[in-house]
């Protein structure tokens, strides 16, 4: 694990050479056409990929895992089957004790991280996600991640002061006119805005978008990396589309595997020091699919704690959901021939200096 990169005052003292790569690799922005490429091409951009993520982190790979705290949402995204329209979703929230109980005693011990997940349901934030982190943050080491949509700033910092400290804000779709049509939360640019509040607010921020949706072209594709690469990020994702049954898309095709993939090794293209998640609906849009995604430059698992009684109705996707487990994910990477990291992501964060993104007018295109 390299500490520090992304910073660039100790690059300048350790070396003007390196100093100069790493601003010339921050140029890196793709074209259209690599977002569609195949064959030899689309392999050798992701063999790229994947050296600028071993250049970066070595072979170690965050394990984190997730539990999914409520499938209540005020929002009513079209690819979602959680929107709040879908009246036939049996609704649930955990409670705190169960999942406590889960996460202090027996968690598996590759586990650095833990992802606390909602729809959006500041019911459940108030009643569940607070007092589970302050019983983690009371009891565990572990690294505190929430994605929770929307909240007020008061509930930012609350969550905050409870000893969370990655929020994961993805903007979903970098077309403002796209992301009204499939009704994403409010609008593009107060998302957007919710993730500056964050990172001003001390929050480490990851975000992330979707490709493939319903009639999006190469173009509006590369969007997302406009609106990625402006945001105070410390990671992003990529979510292949899977036509959810009880959405209005459900009919639609899903994303395309090459567009997922390449569009994985354009983000560790465009940023090396972004922590880049392997997502589980990687396996529903290719066979293998979360190897491909490590391969393709991802360097962070999540296996899924949720417990199993809850776990089939947080349908984001559909209800053949492919869960990753403790074994699944170890074995993706020991496939790959790489290592669970061990240091947390919250740790590694901590390690960087703040200050570590570097300026917009660095990224050129
Ligand atoms: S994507 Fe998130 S905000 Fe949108 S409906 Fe699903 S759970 Fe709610």
């Amino acid at each position: 694990m390299v500490a520090g990169y992304g910073v660039f005052t100790p690059l300048v003292a350790s070396g003007q050479r390196k100093y100069h790569i790493l601003v010339s690799r921050y140029h890196y922005f793709p074209t259209e056409a690599e977002l569609a490429l195949n064959g030899a091409a689309q392999m050798a951009l992701h063999e790229r990929a994947a050296e600028a993520t071993r250049e970066e982190f070595g072979k170690d790979v965050f394990v984190r895992a997730v539990v999914e705290v409520s499938n209540f949402c005020r929002e009513n995204c079209s690819y979602c089957g959680m929107r709040r329209d879908n009246r036939a979703l049996h609704r649930f929230r955990a409670r705190h004790e169960q999942l406590a109980e889960l996460l202090v005693h027996h968690r598996p011990e590759s586990v650095t991280d833990i992802n606390i997940q909602t729809g959006e349901d500041p019911v459940a934030v108030r009643e569940v996600v607070l007092p589970l982190i302050e019983t983690l943050r009371r009891e565990t080491r572990l690294g505190i991640s929430v994605c929770l949509g929307t909240l007020s700033p008061e509930l930012y910092d609350a969550l905050q002061a409870a000893g969370a400290s990655i929020f994961i804000m993805k903007f979903e779709i970098g077309d403002a006119a796209q992301y009204q049509q499939f009704a994403a939360p409010g609008t593009l640019a107060e998302r957007r805005r919710h993730i500056r509040l964050l990172a001003e607010r001390g929050w480490q921020v990851s975000s992330g978008f979707i490709a493939g949706l319903p009639g999006q072209t190469p173009r509006d594709l590369l969007a997302n990396f406009k609106v990625a690469r402006e945001l105070p990020l410390r990671g992003c994702s990529v979510s292949p589309f899977i036509p959810g049954g009880e959405t209005p898309l459900a009919t639609a095709a899903a994303a395309h595997a090459d567009w997922t993939f390449n569009s994985v090794s354009a983000l560790r293209l465009l940023r090396p020091d972004w922590v880049i998640p392997a997502v589980s609906a990687f396996n529903l849009a290719a066979r293998e699919g979360y190897r491909r995604g490590l391969r393709a430059g991802a360097n962070l698992v999540t296996m899924n704690l949720t417990p199993g009684e809850v776990r089939d109705d947080y349908v984001i996707y559909k209800r053949d959901r492919f869960i990753m487990t403790e074994e699944r994910v170890l074995q993706a990477i020991d496939a790959e021939g790489l290592q669970p990291s061990k240091t947390g992501l919250a740790a590694f964060y901590r390690q960087r200096a703040v200050g570590a993104t570097i300026p917009l007018t660095a990224n050129g295109a």
